[in-house]
């Protein structure tokens, strides 16, 4: 099982690849959106390593809570509320438990994904997190369901992301910022989607 312990690492590492790649996703959205994505995720994901930092939770659902909650307040953008809903609908599902099972955790991206959509109602096809977060989570379901070991479903899953986030590229936004640009969206790569396939990748890293 995945322990408690390998989750606080996933989000760590999270942490630490958005420090790494802030300029770059900085930089792609002052292409097509507000040039902030890189600080607003920086922002978020700082406080949620300082918020961890010396605490210990009782379960999934309180460490993800704490998560969640974190990127909600300090992210003025829209994404802290969507990967801020993502955590916490992720830690609801992971449940009260302090470890959770494979087939638990492809469980719970699912519901946070869904929490996503319920938040920002992107479809497939918008440019937006979605198109790298849904594929990763397709994969890995198909992954853990035909009996694939967690950590060649976590590459399937991260190499999902990273081809979603390339197809946003030649799509037109239809969500966010960006869609406000129209035609002019196209061309670009999405900054919510690299951030995405940052979070898949980290998954891989640490819980693989
Ligand atoms: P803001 O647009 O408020 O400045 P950010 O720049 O931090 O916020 O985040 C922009 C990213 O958020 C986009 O690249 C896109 O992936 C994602 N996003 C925006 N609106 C939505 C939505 N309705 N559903 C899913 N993702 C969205
Ligand atoms: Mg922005
Ligand atoms: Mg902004």
């Amino acid at each position: 099982a995945i322990t408690l312990s390998a989750l606080t690492a996933w989000v760590r590492e999270f942490g630490a690849l958005i420090d790494t790649h802030k300029d770059e996703l900085t930089q792609l959205d002052s292409a097509i959106g507000d040039a902030d994505h890189g600080i607003n995720m920086d922002r978020g994901m700082a406080a949620v390593l300082a918020a961890l930092d010396g605490e210990e939770f009782p379960s999934n659902a309180a460490l993800f809570k704490k998560i969640g909650m974190t990127l909600v307040s300090s992210v003025g953008g829209a994404s802290g509320p969507l990967y801020g809903t993502f955590f916490l609908r992720f830690g609801a599902a992971c449940g009260d438990a302090a470890e959770v099972d494979p087939e638990g955790f492809a469980k719970a991206m699912r519901a946070g994904l869904d929490g996503v959509v319920a938040r920002g109602k992107a479809e497939a096809g918008d440019k937006t997190m979605y198109d790298a977060l849904a594929p990763a989570v397709d994969a890995l379901d198909d992954a853990i369901a035909s009996g694939s070991e967690l950590r060649a479903a976590l590459r399937a899953a991260a190499g999902a992301a990273e081809s979603g986030r390339d197809a946003t590229t030649p799509m037109l936004a239809r969500k966010g910022r960006a869609s406000y640009l129209g035609e002019r969206s196209v061309g670009h790569q999405d900054p919510g989607a690299t951030s995405a396939a940052l979070l898949m990748r980290a998954a891989a890293s640490a819980l693989g």
